[in-house]
This record gives structure tokens, sequence and C-alpha cells, in this order.
């Protein structure tokens, strides 16, 4: 795949962008270009919402068995490709080839998960005894927007468009620039699923300029957001002035909390993985680990064991455990949060620098690293560095770690590691979350609401929450007299 030329997939057809622009496209691994993706502009939007909008009154009343069907089937094919699609995102992203095995298959089983809702999506009804009876229709929106970003790029993808469409919308997305490649093979499997033409369309490009375009466009009526934090409010900030729908997963900066009563065994392999997986670029990784004091030690030192003994390498190797970091800006961002950490006073126990694995020199590789005394309320202990970094905070109290974790602006995820059952319940009831995981991590259902509190996001995605975003309700009241 070097050479590889990406299109739009707009109206059935893949396309040129109008303005014939392109970007490069960067191979995390290496370093070099591969391809390229089309830099799309508000032209392309617009045919997009052409499209869409043709394709929705159709689309709107299929009834929900084909719905079904369609969206199984592009299950099914997800799965048909999974190395292929596995390897593509691999190349694309810089994450380990096995793990984007897995990430393929929950993104088939996003598509799964809604084919299954669209059948058993329904209306509430309230009576008024003998007065009325008031049904809701849920009516699907028209034409939506989904915006992605590149850290899971065909699951957050899914994540998005598989609700919208369950629910009978029109969809204009866009992935990040940085990870297009099997967003773009997406559209040929839609296509060979028979989604019709126009329900969905592809629009690639940059955030400034095609997601601007979504955003202030008229007639999408809806946003489904996930990305930073300062794009979340730039969106809102230009959404609402048209009353536009708006959900929004941004940024995080996840507590991670050990009490001395926790099975520390599991507590510290969890810990690995929620600190490093996807090289630390998963908003729901836990990058603030909070350890009681009697135990901080012990932990501390399994810990730095495991981190140093963690492979990093290409991704396409089967035995490494962290890949690359997705794109130069990104790589030199963590870098320079690691000098602010020192600048700050930390004291650097694993990693700490860039890796140059042999042949792959060029590429952008961060080692694991792990930073202890920092203060909990420095830079780097509330400013999401989303890249493989974390630091260690020892603490005395169970209210002296909930200030310390309620203490950012941010409000996604906590983990919280106890065999105590009363002071797990009374955490998760004062920690200002999203989602609280008790003994376990991306431990996911994905009925359950899904998203972050304060600056991190507004509204809830997964199971009917993303149904009921994706519908406009409208109540009928029937007199019965
Ligand atoms: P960005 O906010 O930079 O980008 C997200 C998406 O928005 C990209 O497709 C981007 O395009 C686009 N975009 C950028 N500017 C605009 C604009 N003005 N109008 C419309 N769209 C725009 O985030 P990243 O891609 O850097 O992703 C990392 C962030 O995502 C982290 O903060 C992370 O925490 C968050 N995240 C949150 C999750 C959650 O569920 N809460 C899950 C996963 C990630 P382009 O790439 O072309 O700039």
């Amino acid at each position: 795949m070097n050479n590889l030329q990406l299109s739009n997939f707009i109206g059935g057809e893949y396309s040129a962008p109008v303005n014939g622009a392109y970007l490069p496209l960067y191979n995390p691994a290496t370093g070099a270009a591969y391809g390229q993706v089309p830099d799309s502009s508000s032209a392309d939007v617009q045919a997009a919402y052409k499209a869409a909008k043709q394709a929705f009154p159709a689309w709107s009343v299929t009834p929900a068995e084909q719905r079904f069907q369609v969206l199984n089937r592009i299950a099914e094919l997800i799965d048909e490709r999974r190395e292929e699609l596995a390897r593509a995102e691999s190349k694309d992203q810089g994450k380990p080839v096995w793990l984007a095995r897995n990430e393929m298959i929950r993104s088939a089983q996003n598509f799964r998960f809604f084919a299954t809702a669209a059948m058993q999506f329904a209306s509430e009804s309230h009576a008024m005894e003998d007065k009325a009876i008031n049904y809701t229709l849920r009516q699907p929106i028209g034409v939506v927007g989904c915006i992605s970003p590149w850290n899971l790029p065909l699951y957050l993808f899914s994540w998005k468009i598989a609700p919208a469409l369950a629910a009978g919308n029109c969809v204009i997305a866009k992935p990040s620039e940085f990870t297009p490649v099997t967003a773009w093979m997406l559209g040929q499997i839609c296509q060979d699923a028979g989604l019709p033409a126009g329900v969905l369309n592809i629009v690639q490009g940059l955030g400034p300029s095609v997601g601007q375009s979504m955003v202030e466009h008229p007639g999408i009526k809806a946003i489904s957001f996930t990305g930073g934090t300062a794009t979340g409010k730039h969106l809102a900030a230009t959404a609402a002035p048209m009353f536009k729908k708006l959900s929004l997963e941004l940024g995080g900066k996840n507590p991670n909390m050990i009490f001395a009563d926790a099975q520390l065994d599991k507590a510290v392999k969890t810990t690995v993985s929620s600190s490093f997986l996807n090289q630390g670029e998963i908003c729901l990784c836990g990058s603030r680990v909070f350890i009681e004091r009697s135990v901080y030690e012990e932990v501390k030192t399994q810990l730095v064991q495991a981190a140093k003994e963690m492979k990093v390498g290409p991704p396409d190797a089967e035995d490494i455990r962290m890949g690359a970091i997705v794109s130069k800006p990104h790589y030199e961002k963590v870098l320079s949060y690691i000098e602010l950490a020192k600048q700050e006073g930390a004291t650097v126990l694993a990693g700490g620098l860039a890796v140059f694995p042999e042949g792959h020199e060029q590429g952008w590789y961060i080692a694991p690293t792990i930073l202890e005394n920092l203060a909990f309320d420095c830079r780097c202990n509330q400013e999401e560095i989303f890249g493989p970094v974390i630091t260690l905070t020892p603490f005395d109290t169970e209210e002296e770690v909930l200030m310390m974790a309620n203490s950012t602006e941010y409000g996604l995820a906590a983990t919280l590691w106890t065999e105590n059952l009363t002071r797990a319940h009374r955490m998760a009831s004062q920690l200002q979350m999203g989602i609280v995981w008790i003994n376990c991590w991306l431990l996911r259902d994905l009925r359950t609401p899904f998203g972050g509190a304060k600056s991190s996001g507004v509204g809830r995605e997964g199971g009917w929450e993303a149904m009921r975003f994706f519908t406009e309700p409208k109540n009928v009241c029937v007199s019965l007299s």
C-alpha cells in the first residue's frame, strides 16, 4: 500500500476532492509518507449534503428489519476483512497490529449492536387515566454529522455512524486526516453490504476546513464529535447560534486509585494496560496513578519493572507491547510534556525519552514513562498529555485522594482498586466523572451511557442514549373524551 491515494465517498461513489488538493499520509512507524488523503473543502461537504438529503426520505422510512440487515451485513464484512483492516489501521495509526485486530472486532460489534437496536428501539407512552394517552414518536433528525479523532480510528468512527444510521438518519462523516484509511475502506464495505447511495458519505480532510464546514452547515442538524476539549469548545460556540444538537466526547485526565486493601497483583497488571495501551492514546487511560502510602513502594517497584520490560517497536511486529506515536506533532507534544515535568521537579522512574528501534530510526517512538514527585496541581498532573506517560502520587486518606482525583477540569473516567465495598460505592458516588471502574478497566457494555462530566464533554453515547441523541422526540397527546 505505498502511494496509496485515498478519495471521498459521496453518493455511493468514490470521488476526488473538488479542489484536487491532497495532504500527505504518514506511516508513524517509519516517519515516511506512504500516500495521500484528500484535502477536501466546503464544496465536498456541500456535495455530501446534497447526496445525504436526497437519500434521507427513503432511508428514514426503510423498515427497521431492513436497516438491521444492512448494518448487520456491514458487521459481517468487517469481520471478514479483519486482518486487512487491522493491518491498514496499524500502519496508519502506529498501534500494534494485535491491538488493531481487537479494535476491528469491536468496530464490527458496534454495527452489530446498533443493528439490533434498530429492531428494539421503542416509543414511550404515558396514559393520563381516562383523559388522554400520550405517545412519543422518535423520528430521525435528517442529515447528521460525525467527526472522530485519530486514536481509535474505525472504532470511534463506527461508534457514531452505526447509531446514526440505525435511527434512520443520513450521515456525513469525517475521520481524522492523520488516520483516514479504514474510514476510506468502510465506504466499499457499506456499498458491498447494500447500504443505499448517499446514506453514508465520508469526506476526508482537515478539521478547520471539512469539520468546520460541517458544523457551520445549516442543513446538518446534529453533530456527534469526539476529540480534544479545545476543539469541542470551538465547535460548541460555532453550533450554538444555530441551536444544533451536539454530543461532545472530549479529553480526560483520569485518576487511577489503588488502595492498600486492593488485590495488588490484579491492580498492577491492569494499571500497566490502563497506562500504556495504544501508547497511552486512549481517552480512558489512567494517567494519574494514586497509591496508598503503605503500598506505594511495592506498587511503584512493580510498575517500574513492567514499564522497563515493555517492548517498544514497529507496530507490525507481533511481540511488541507499544508501537509508534500517531504523528510527529503529537510525538513532539508528548516529549515536551516530559521536559515540562522535569522542570516541574519530576523524578523519571522509567522511560522519559524517545526510542529509535533498529531499522525504524525515523519513526515516532516514546518509551513508557513513569514520573513521581510532582504536585497534584502542577501542569503535568492537570493537562491532558495523551501519551505513554503516567505520574505516581502517594496518598494517606480517602478524602485526600478524592480531592486530588476531582481536582482537574476533566471528568471522564476513574478507576478504583479496593476490596472495601462500602468505600468503593461511597467514592463512586463522589467522583466527578462520567464513568467509574471498580477493580477493572475498559470493561465495556455497549448498552451503558458513555461520556464525561465537566470539560470532558456534553451528552452521552452508547445504547439508548445514542439512539435518543440521533432522534427528535415528538409527543402526541390524544384525548380520550
Ligand atoms: P482534535 O480535537 O484535534 O480532533 C478531533 C476531530 O475534530 C478531528 O477529525 C479533527 O480534524 C476535527 N476538527 C478539528 N478542528 C475542527 C473544527 N474547527 N471543526 C470541526 N472539526 C474539527 O482531537 P484529536 O484528533 O487530537 O484527538 C485526541 C483527543 O480526542 C484527545 O483530547 C482525547 O482525549 C479525545 N478523545 C476523547 C474521547 C472520549 O470519548 N471522550 C475518546 C477518544 C479521544 P483534524 O484531525 O483534521 O484536525
